[in-house]
């Protein structure tokens, strides 16, 4: 979100008034982490300023600001754009990270914009339901909601933007609307895959949950040189599995022959995941465990105080088969890499 170009004589006395030390310049105590981002190829980027809301007046204080200094402003829920957008060189960071918290209340919860998937996880499954979200536990609800939200769960249950029911979102015009199917449809579309920073600043989001299910975890794992056979056969194999059952391929380069393995998730019991996996060809190392839905996402978010690193990476749908050969030929012998393939389809392609 851009409200035109940044000027050094930017009257920061005027935000501080509002925001007092939530206000954080660079000549600040802090700033220099508070600003970094998840991925560190971006963490020479310096804006002007970050201001840690607590509130959706604090957020409307920031755009109110941003727009009459004429300065770039992008919100910023869990930093781990691939590109580095929620830190714009001499512009205002509007950070969320202060409104975190997850409310659960029968099928609904609302969750705060700058709350962390784990913290949703904990919040949301604690209290016996279930979000299909990221795995990532450092993600943020923000990014990952208005982009749409792909998890371990959704081919059973759909992407995260798809259990968005309502949003409070502070608009680039100051005022502070709920949005939903009722209420502003328009932009309930938009914020359901649009993409974060298009359409104003989402404070909260409430979803509509599940009974949150019983999972068997799984993971195979194939020695090196098996990629292009394995590869095919997975490609086969999951054209066939039901909606319970999420696989992701990952292809490590090795600098000789690449390995291949998978991991999973299946909404049931080990006893019929163990029936899906024995369809795979033999050699594979496997291992299944059962877990409820909570201490599976806890297994897959990875360390809560993950504090980046810096990468390059795209992703690409890819509509049709590909040749395992040409799968191999691209990895193997290469020093560095790493190609993940996430089986999508069930609930995820009938919206
Ligand atoms: C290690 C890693 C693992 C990932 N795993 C998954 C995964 O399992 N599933 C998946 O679907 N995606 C995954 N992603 C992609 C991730 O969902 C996107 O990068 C997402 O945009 C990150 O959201 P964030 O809030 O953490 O990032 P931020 O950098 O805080 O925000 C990303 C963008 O959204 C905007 N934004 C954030 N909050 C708001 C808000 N409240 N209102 C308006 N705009 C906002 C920001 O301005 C920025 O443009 C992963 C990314 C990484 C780096």
């Amino acid at each position: 979100m851009s409200s035109g170009t940044a000027v050094a004589d930017t009257n920061w006395a005027k935000l501080r008034k509002r925001l007092g030390d939530r206000l954080v310049l660079p000549q600040d105590a802090g700033y220099d982490q508070l600003r970094l981002p998840y991925n560190h190829v971006y963490a020479n980027r310096r804006p002007a300023a970050i201001a840690r809301c607590v509130s959706p007046q604090d957020v409307q204080a920031c755009l109110d600001f941003a727009s009459h200094e004429r300065i770039p402003i992008a919100a910023r829920s869990g930093k781990h754009s691939y590109a580095g957008y929620s830190v714009p060189e001499h512009g205002l960071v509007a950070d969320l990270g202060g409104m975190a918290d997850v409310r659960v209340d029968g099928s609904s919860a609302r969750v705060g914009a700058g709350a962390r998937l784990i913290d949703v996880y904990e919040g949301i499954g604690g209290a016996g339901r279930a979000l299909p979200a990221g795995s990532c536990g450092t993600v943020g609800i923000g990014g990952l909601t208005l982009g749409g939200g792909i998890g371990v769960i959704g081919r059973k249950y759909g992407l995260t933007c798809d259990h968005l029911t309502s949003a409070r979102i502070v608009t680039p015009d100051g005022c502070h609307r709920t949005v939903s199917a009722h209420e502003e449809p328009d932009l309930f579309w938009a914020l359901r895959g649009g993409g974060g920073g298009n359409f104003g600043i989402v404070t909260s989001f409430t979803f509509r949950t599940d009974p949150a299910p019983d999972l068997a975890v799984f993971s195979l794992q194939y020695p090196a040189g098996a990629t292009a056979d394995v590869f095919d056969a997975w490609q086969e194999w999951i054209a066939t599995t039901p909606d319970e059952l999420w696989s992701g391929c990952g292809i490590t380069a090795t600098g000789a022959l690449s390995t291949i393995g998978f991991d999973g998730t299946y909404v049931g019991q080990a006893k019929d995941l163990h029936r899906l996996l024995d369809r795979m060809p033999p050699g594979g190392e496997r291992t299944v465990r059962e877990m409820t839905y909570l201490e599976a996402m806890r297994f897959f978010a990875g360390p809560a105080d993950d504090p980046g690193t810096a990468f390059v990476a795209s992703s690409r749908m890819l509509r049709h088969r590909v040749r395992g050969k040409r799968i191999a030929e691209l990895v193997d012998g290469q020093r560095d890499g790493f190609l993940q393939l996430d089986s999508w389809g069930g609930a995820l392609s009938r919206v």
